[in-house]
This record gives structure tokens, sequence and C-alpha cells, in this order.
């Protein structure tokens, strides 16, 4: 979508608040381990460009989801380690391995394809980390025998076994069942080695923040960087996060509407008195979902609610009164005593955090302080 700088709904990234979530993180899990930026998803709605650069020298790697992710940073001059976190297309190994972009290795079958493919020769040096199944049921191995076989396989078409991972299902809960039964069979996977690649990892924000000891040779650290809580509300966080997203936008419209009159489609609020309503440029085209009814923007340090469906490109607030073109409205953020934040509006629409930031769409514009 048309990111759009000229409508008045800015998103405002704060990089300080990042890097000094990231700095406090570093703090937390001590100087040992690595930590790469996890910057998938544009950096969960951050901008993956901006936030790269202005972490740089706190990081040793970045974390992205896919090729397209890591050749931005590539093309932005971002030469540190790129780990694609998720399986990628065998035929695509090749730009891989010219952008020196580690790949993640979800099977043996896998990487079969991989050394079956013409241009295998180019594909010497080409860096993989095996991913484990520990529990997540997603992609990786069960078993040492098969990661075995893929280090051989590797070995044999001089592929660098970089690293081995897992990942935690349940690291954000207070319940450590499953958290302990996954990282003793990661650690049983490991021990059975034939040879130990230079990274073993499993932790990301959650495992960092509730389970510090467990941090091995490298963090992946993503929403906490960005100042949310990956468990929502269920866990309190063992020090301070900024949040670093901040979304405004502007009233295009103000009017008086009278008993009996109706807002939006489905004509589904209907006023009972005269009603100040007030027109906001975001709709679910921007992320803004339709979910948002009955929710509230800021205007003024109050609390407004929004009435009537969310349209594609706009929304309808009531006002106390009325208020000149041009108000500022807080979506997301601090506005005097009261605040909206990512969390709040999860809780609105019964998800996570991290959903709500990554929806918002190019249409967006993004700025930077
Ligand atoms: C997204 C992702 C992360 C980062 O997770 P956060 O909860 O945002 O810290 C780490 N590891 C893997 C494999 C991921 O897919």
């Amino acid at each position: 979508m048309k990111s759009s700088p000229h409508r008045h709904t800015p998103a405002i990234i704060d990089l300080s608040a990042i890097k000094n979530n990231v700095q406090k993180f570093r703090e937390h899990i001590g100087e040992t381990p690595e930590l790469w930026g996890v910057v998938k998803a544009n950096a969960y709605g951050h901008g993956a460009v901006p936030v790269a650069q202005s972490i740089y020298e706190l990081v040793d790697g970045f974390c992205v989801s896919n090729l397209d992710e890591a050749i931005e940073l590539r093309n932005h001059l971002i030469t540190k380690p790129i780990l694609i976190l998720s399986g990628i297309v065998p035929d695509n190994a090749d730009i891989a391995r010219s952008l020196n972009i580690t790949l993640t290795a979800p099977s043996l079958e896998w990487l079969k394809l991989i050394v079956a493919q013409d241009k295998k020769d180019v594909l010497v040096g080409l860096k993989i980390h095996i991913a484990v199944d520990s529990g997540m049921g997603r992609i990786g191995v069960r078993d040492a025998t098969e990661a075995n076989q893929m280090i051989e396989l590797a070995d044999k078409y001089g592929i660098d076994v970089d690293g081995i991972f897992t990942h935690f299902a349940t690291a954000d809960e207070p319940n450590q069942r499953k958290f302990n039964e996954q990282k003793l069979n990661f650690d049983k996977i490991v021990s059975q080695l034939i040879r130990r690649p230079k990274y073993v990892h499993s932790t990301n924000s959650a495992a960092g923040l509730w389970h510090r000891e467990q941090v091995q040779d490298l963090e992946r650290l993503g929403v906490a960087m960005y100042g949310l809580n990956p468990s929502g509300q269920t866990l309190d966080l063992p020090f301070d996060l900024e949040a670093a997203f901040t979304l405004k936008s502007e009233l295009t419209h103000i009017k008086v509407i009278h008993a009996g009159d109706t807002v939006g489609y489905g004509a589904t609020f209907e006023a009972t008195e005269d009603t100040y309503v007030g027109t906001v440029s975001i709709g679910y085209a921007d992320g803004w979902t339709r979910e948002m009814q009955g929710f509230h923007v800021l205007v003024d340090g109050e609390f407004c609610e929004i009435i009537g469906r969310v349209s594609m490109d706009q929304i309808t607030i009531k006002l106390p009164h009325s208020y000149p073109l041009g108000t500022t409205v807080t979506l997301i953020g601090r506005d005097g005593e009261k605040e909206i934040t990512a969390q709040d509006i999860a809780k609105w629409r019964n998800t996570i955090n991290y959903e709500v930031l990554c929806l918002l769409s190019d249409r967006i514009y993004r700025e930077y302080k």
C-alpha cells in the first residue's frame, strides 16, 4: 500500500527508546552472549532499516523472516550477520550466499534440495543454522540423528553449519513445565552432536527476560526492544521498557448531529441527543480494524469513544464539544495524563500487542525522532 506522508496520520517512532531498551536488555543478560536484533515484519511495524541503523552499534547481528527482508538490510549497508528465521525456498540459496545472509535449515530434506541444485558450487561458504523442533511443532529437526546427518552433508559441500537453535512456545507464561521440557529436549540434541556449532541459541525476548540464565551464545531480541511486554499483562517485566511507537492523527471534520441521526455503515450508532462527532483519517486499510468500534482515542487529554463502524479510511468519534479542524488525535501514545498503549488495544481486540503494531499498514507514514 502506498505510504501517505501527506495525510496527517503519522506513526512517530522514538529510536532512542529502542536503543535504551536494547541497552537495558544487554545489562539484564550480561556481556557474554551476542545480542541479535529481530527486525522482521518491518521491525514489528517500526521500520526495519531505520531501526537496524539506530541499534547498529549495540547489536552483533540481525534476524529477519525472509530473504527480501534480509536483502533490504544489505541494500542499506547493514553488513553485520543476518539470520533468516524461517525456511526459505531452496532455489534462492545462491542469493543468500552471495550476500552473506545466514539461512535457517529446517530439515535434512531441505538441505538435500540445496545441495542437489546445479549451482551448488556457488554455495561453498553458505552459512546455515539448523532449526530444532524441541516442542514448538513448527519447523526443525526432532532428533540428533537428523541434525548430524545435516552436519555431515553440509561438510561434504562446504556449507558452514554456523549455528543450531530452537524456539520456545511458552516462555511468556507463568507455568514453566513446557519450557523446561523444551529446554531438556534441545540440550539433549545439542549434547549428541558430532560437532558443536559456533552459535547455540534458543531465547527470544520472553525467554531472555524471565529465564535469563538460559541465554546461550546468542539472544534473539524482538518485541521487548520495541518496548512491549511479550506476555501482555501476564508477567511483570524485570525492568521498565519504553514504548517506541506513537500514532497520531487530527480531526478532519466536526459536526453536531441530533437525536435520531445515525453514524457510519450499518447505522449502528444512533444519537439520543445533540452530539458532537469528529472524523479522523484512519481505517481498517491502515490496520485500525473494525473491532476498534467502541474503543477510544485521546483528544485534548480526554478519552473519546469511537462510534459507528470503522470504515476503510476513516473513523468517527464522539466529542464532548466542538474543536477546531486539525486538533490532534492520539491513537497510540500519551496525551496529558492519559495514555493508550498497544497492549490496551490488544486487550480490547482479544489479541497480542505484536499483532496490533504489525498490522498497521504501510499507508501510515513513519516519522523518526
Ligand atoms: C520472531 C522470533 C523471535 C523474536 O521473538 P520476540 O518474542 O519478539 O522476542 C525469536 N526467534 C524466532 C525464531 C522468531 O521467529
